[in-house]
């Protein structure tokens, strides 16, 4: 992200990054992260972090119901009935790892 913004590595985490609770996170303004744009959207969209890439699979979606009813109400691309238990299913049967990542 710094080689895609033309920064140094230690310029990029000083302008867009925090340190909390020993990790490194992107600052937020207004709520959300610092390189949302309400026109253009993500500013760094074709080196954005894997976790950006992994949205609305958010692992946290597979352990947690309540995880995943939030993101399913704010992600227009779930099924408005999709079940927390049929998710799972889906990922199993996809063949994907379903809680192997603990981020
Ligand atoms: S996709 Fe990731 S990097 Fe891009 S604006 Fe959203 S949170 Fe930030």
């Amino acid at each position: 992200m710094a080689h895609y913004l033309g920064l140094t590595e230690a310029d990029f985490l000083k302008r867009f990054t925090v340190e909390r609770g020993g990790r490194i996170e992107m600052k937020t303004v207004n709520g959300h992260c610092i390189f949302y744009h309400s026109e253009e959207g993500c500013r760094v969209h074709p080196v954005k972090p894997d976790r950006c890439r992994e949205w609305p699979l958010h692992p946290s979606i597979l352990k947690d119901p309540e995880n995943f009813e939030i993101i399913r109400s704010s992600c227009p691309g779930f099924a408005e009935n999709l079940e927390w238990e049929e998710l799972k299913k889906i990922f199993i049967e996809a063949n994907h790892e379903p809680l192997g990542r603990d981020h």
